[in-house]
């Protein structure tokens, strides 16, 4: 005789605001982190913030250095130099090498969802294009952004300049927030513009070559989202929820335990929203391989956007 089905429950926001803020702990804590990111560059830029007498954080994204002593450095900006053929110095390498080591550690594309000002952007892009139900003008076939990605390296090859920074919206943006130079504010337009009326997720989910890059070294990241199929009942909120195309896949996650994909985040709007609890953020050694492969039915269909807390 088969187990009696489980009745399938949805997410439903708390009434009260502890509640509320509970259910938006991940995304108040990744605006964080994020403002946090930038106050540190900007209080060192513009009031002279010090730590043990040094500044606190010089420099931008793709090169900086926390208290004058510990060099930090965008690998995928290193790379692009690295084809170049110019020199680099060895602070440089070194600086990629911590900064690769950390994000090796907490998620690749954790920089996407964490650290990155953009993310700010294409979640307000995302909260307009659910209110005004736009669809996708057009779409961009997946890995596309992985060639986006070897462009950048062979036109820095062919240029000799790291082609990506030099028109990184990012960099823009992160530029114009601290320093108050550059195109950033019309690099958040173009790619707010982007999100809200042209294809959902355009710039993060099929652009962005950072992005793809932090993907490929997401692939062995020990912090994942462990995925528990026993307790899962399919409710589809977690689908809903996440931003990312093309990263939920049930059977896959059964089978590996966690959301195996390098393209996570590691965001956790999945888990605030699952309401059985069968997704956890969790350190991969910590999370038990499932010992045989299940069956679990596919997630079929596009699911609608909408459940993000
Ligand atoms: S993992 Fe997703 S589908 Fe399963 S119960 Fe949680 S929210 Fe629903
Ligand atoms: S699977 Fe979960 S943690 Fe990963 S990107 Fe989607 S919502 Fe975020």
């Amino acid at each position: 005789m088969s187990a009696p089905a489980r009745p399938v429950r949805h997410f439903e926001m708390p009434g009260t605001f502890a509640g509320r803020l509970h259910a938006r702990r991940y995304l108040l804590a990744r605006r964080l982190v994020q403002a946090l990111v930038l106050v540190a560059f900007f209080g060192t830029a513009h009031w002279g913030w010090k730590v043990a007498g040094q500044p606190l954080l010089a420099g931008n994204l793709s090169a900086a250095k926390f208290a004058g002593a510990v060099p930090l450095a965008d690998p995928f900006a290193v790379l692009q130099v690295l084809f170049t053929r110019h020199a680099l110095a060895g602070e440089a390498l070194l600086g990629a090498a911590i900064v690769l080591a950390v994000y090796f550690l907490l998620g690749g594309r954790v920089f996407c969802a964490w650290v990155c000002p953009m993310n700010a952007v294409t979640d307000a892009a995302r909260w307009v294009r659910l209110r005004l139900a736009v669809r996708d003008v057009f779409a961009i076939p997946p890995g596309v952004r992985y060639a986006v990605l070897g462009l950048a390296l062979v036109l820095s090859a062919v240029a000799g300049v790291a082609a990506f920074e030099w028109v990184s919206p990012i960099a823009m943006l992160h530029r114009e927030i601290v320093y108050g130079a550059g195109l950033g504010l019309t690099s958040l337009a173009g790619v707010f513009l982007f999100d809200a009326f042209v294809l959902r997720h355009g710039w993060c989910g099929h652009l962005c070559p950072l992005g793809a890059f932090w993907a490929v070294v997401g692939r062995g990241a020990q912090v994942r989202v462990a995925f528990d199929d026993a307790s899962c009942t399919r409710c589809g909120d977690c689908l809903k929820a996440c931003p990312e195309p093309r990263v939920l896949h049930f059977n896959e996650a059964a089978r590996a335990g966690m959301v195996a994909s390098g393209e996570c985040t590691n965001c956790a709007a999945c888990v605030a929203v699952c309401p059985e609890s069968s997704l956890r953020l969790a350190l991969r050694a910590a999370i038990p391989t499932p010992p045989t492969p299940t069956s679990a039915p596919a997630a079929t269909g596009t699911p609608t956007e909408g459940t993000t807390p």
